[in-house]
């Protein structure tokens, strides 16, 4: 008897086939996105290696899995909130990698489109805005504790482009990084004295 969870050639091949006679018999779930599908499903294809095997949806609900928007391995919708929560969870994990708003539609099966306003009703920036916020928030904070250079905290917060991790820096906060960084090693030195005692 083989184990009704391991992921087998045969279930392999129903997931990258999308094939319909596989629905019923078991549920996959993808680690890296927090989703569940039907073997049905023509959503992107997962890494093999981030795949959990479910014989049952609530199972995979358990597991705190979430059900595919697309498929609807559950039966029902995906609420909006908890699709836009499920979308804002995986960019708060991935924002320093490169982030386009396909990427987010596919990996939460929906259409990016639908996404971008969704999103935008839901928590009122759009998902490209929020991404960048959580991009400069992060560079702020290296800025402020740390001397590596201008181009690597661009680079290390998912701007590759340096003239345009300026630009943008710039646009949210009024100041440039550099600017930045030497108000607030000023404000820390201006701070110190006053923390002394007098004596
Ligand atoms: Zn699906």
């Amino acid at each position: 008897m083989t184990n009704p969870n391991s992921l087998t050639d045969d279930k392999w091949q129903a997931i990258i086939s999308n094939d319909v006679s596989y629905d019923g018999q078991f549920f996959y779930a993808v680690k890296t996105t927090g989703i569940f599908c039907r073997p049905s499903c023509k959503s992107r294809v997962p890494n093999k290696e981030n795949v959990h095997i479910f014989q049952y949806a609530e199972q995979a609900i358990t597991e705190h899995f979430r059900p595919c928007k697309r498929c609807k391995p559950t039966g029902q919708h995906l609420p909006n909130d908890e699709w836009v929560a499920l979308v804002t969870e995986f960019i708060d994990n991935y924002y320093t990698e490169s982030l386009t708003l396909k990427t987010l539609a596919d990996m939460s099966h929906g259409s990016p489109y639908h996404l971008h306003r969704t999103f935008k009703r839901i928590k009122g920036i759009t998902p490209a805005e929020y991404i960048q916020h959580k991009r400069i928030e992060n560079a702020k904070e290296q800025l402020a504790s740390t001397d590596k250079a201008i181009a690597d905290i661009g680079i290390s917060v998912g701007l590759y482009n340096t003239p345009y991790f300026v630009t943008l820096f710039k646009k949210k906060t009024g100041h440039t990084p550099a600017k930045y960084r030497q108000v607030q090693n000023q404000s820390t030195l201006e701070v110190s004295p006053n923390g002394k005692q007098q004596p």
